[in-house]
């Protein structure tokens, strides 16, 4: 206890001495550093801040040294992610795809090849992941998947599709469900691959949002090549990886409250910055029930995270109440959003433009992001049926 607290002083120490004030801003997703070989710093402060990052192994804290991490226990990781969150230091490279899904992955199922040959480069910022899981015919029910890969001994052939690939165009490396054997029930025939992308035999197709962004594309499979090395776990195993992947992606959906990532202020704050309070207290009583029962069930939220943490260190935790915390958090997310709008009034509408402050604008932007959430990653409803099923053992 008392060595952590020793190492809580030195994280503080060294984040206020390391984090440029700008990066202790609030950040919007676009404010943070990817990585990837079309990978941009969004400031010179933003580059500065990786490298410090990079020197101590903290892109990847919990990570072993060897494969480009800080070795960081789970303890000091956690005391690690919280000081920044306390002092409002952002990422220095946004947990993606590679760093927070793929790379646990690898660390569990990979061979010591594909350890060395991947996770450094994910934790350097060096390779850009993509997802391709979901396809026109799979999303909530993933083991429909098609894309077939053909054996051709040493090597696979890949031909079909993936939709919803977030960022593919800007990624350097997809990891990918195929289809190995068509005979086989649906969830005995898939195999876990990683792919280059930058090879013949795949494009990628960017599906514009009606914002006209586009952060989503659809990727296609032309002969693509895959070598057996890259495969993770054995032929025909790939959905017990999937689902571990998946597992990972969902803990990462629900601590995306721990980040010191979007709007800086909590209900509580905003009530106080833009309502009218007598003895402390908000005077409308409507919106004062709201605001205490989500102060509650934030607070019941972060108590069994605190239980879920310790049983996890000693090993006790089943991992499918990923799913209730993705549930619970994501949901909560939205709803915190909802309830910041409306103690916000007009104010909460600054969508852009002058009349309404960065906090403002970004609080808006944030309530319509927030609506993703219970979708990706596996809709809300998917997530009450695994622990219907596996976490409460309930009856089909
Ligand atoms: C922001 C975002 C980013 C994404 N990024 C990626 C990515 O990078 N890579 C990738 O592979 N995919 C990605 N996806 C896709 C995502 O995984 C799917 O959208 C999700 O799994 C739901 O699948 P679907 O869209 O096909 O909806 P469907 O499966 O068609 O579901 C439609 C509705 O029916 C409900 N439903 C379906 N089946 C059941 C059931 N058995 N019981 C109860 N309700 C059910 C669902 O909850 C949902 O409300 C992303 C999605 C979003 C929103």
């Amino acid at each position: 206890m008392e060595n952590q607290e020793t190492f809580r002083r030195e994280v503080a120490n060294w984040l206020e001495e390391n984090c440029p004030p700008a990066m202790r801003e609030p950040a919007r997703p676009e404010d943070l550093y990817n990585g990837g070989s079309k990978g941009e710093f969004p400031c010179e402060d933003a580059r500065l801040w990786f490298e410090r990052m990079l020197a101590r192994g903290w892109t990847a804290p919990d990570w072993p040294e060897e494969y480009g991490g800080a070795g960081l226990n789970k303890d000091e990781s956690k005391i690690l992610k919280q000081e920044m969150k306390r002092l409002g230091c952002r990422p220095a490279l946004a947990a993606g795809q590679g760093l927070a899904m793929l790379g646990p992955a690898l660390l569990e199922y990979g061979t010591e090849q594909q350890k060395r040959e991947h996770l450094p480069k994910i934790a350097r910022g060096e390779v850009r992941w993509c997802q391709g899981y979901s396809e026109p015919g799979a999303g909530s029910d993933l083991a429909n998947i098609q894309c077939k890969a053909e054996d051709k001994g040493d090597h696979f052939l890949v031909n079909g599709t993936k939709i919803w690939t977030s960022n593919a165009d800007a990624a350097d490396w997809i990891f990918c469900l195929v289809r190995t054997d068509s005979e086989a029930p649906k969830h005995e025939g898939i195999s876990f691959v990683l792919m280059d992308m930058a090879q013949q035999g795949v494009s990628v197709s960017p599906i514009e949002l009606i914002s006209g962004d586009s952060d989503f594309c659809q990727t296609f499979f032309d002969n693509a090549r895959v070598e057996k090395r890259n495969m993770l776990g054995e032929q025909n195993k790939g959905w017990g990886v999937a689902k571990r992947l998946l597992q990972h992606e969902r803990t990462l959906m629900s601590e995306l409250s721990e980040l010191a990532v979007g709007p800086r202020y909590s209900p509580s704050e905003i009530a106080r910055r833009y309502l009218p309070m007598a003895d402390g207290k908000l005077l409308d009583g409507n919106l004062r029930q709201q605001l205490t029962q989500y102060d509650m069930d934030a607070m019941v939220m972060g108590l069994a995270k605190q239980k879920a943490f310790e049983e996890g260190r000693q090993g006790t935790l089943d991992p499918n109440t990923t799913s209730f915390f993705k549930y619970y958090a994501t949901e909560l997310d939205q709803r915190c959003s909802e309830l910041k709008l409306a103690l916000m009034g007009t104010q909460g509408l600054g969508w852009e433009g002058e009349g309404f402050d960065s906090d403002e604008r970004m609080e808006a932007r944030h309530w319509a992001h927030s609506k993703i959430l219970t979708i990706a990653g596996g809709s809300s409803e998917i997530q009450l049926n695994v622990v219907a099923k596996r976490v409460l053992q309930l009856p089909d």
